[in-house]
């Protein structure tokens, strides 16, 4: 969805860094990258792992999912282009970002981020200016 999207920031920062970094300590692994979604499913189905099955009522309407229907098609086609597709993602990746070298800290809580403000900074933002009219009880 990054590359289509062409959110190439979020391309150099979403791939695994096993390793962390001097200044990103925190190892990023995604150990079930490489497994295909319906494999991962018929596992925990036969496994008896809850998962959720039900697919969202809007998935039709996104582009996620006409991508993914897209690349279905040619995994059928041409099987091992979804695998192809990924290796080159984490090229790329690697090449738009060398390890440890441009991450940003965030402004409010000064931990490591790819935006100036992190995630969890904006949603506190957020919920504090939600509940900004909320008198709190003596
Ligand atoms: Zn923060």
């Amino acid at each position: 969805m990054n590359l289509l999207s062409g959110d190439v920031k979020r391309i150099a920062f979403s791939r695994p860094t096993p390793e962390g970094s001097e200044r990103f300590p925190i190892r990023r692994i995604k150990p079930l990258m490489e497994i295909p979604e319906a494999e991962i499913a018929l596992f925990a189905y036969l496994k008896g792992i809850p998962f959720q099955a039900t697919t969202c009522p809007y998935a039709h309407e996104s582009i996620r999912s006409r991508a993914r229907e897209i690349l279905n098609q040619l995994e059928a086609e041409h099987p091992g282009i979804k695998y192809n597709l990924l290796k080159s993602y984490l090229e790329v990746s690697k090449s738009l970002k060398p390890r440890g070298k441009e991450e940003n800290l965030c402004t409010i809580c000064n931990h490591p981020s790819s935006n100036q403000i992190c995630t969890a900074c904006t949603i506190l933002t957020h919920i504090n200016k939600q509940n900004s009219h909320i008198i709190p009880p003596n």
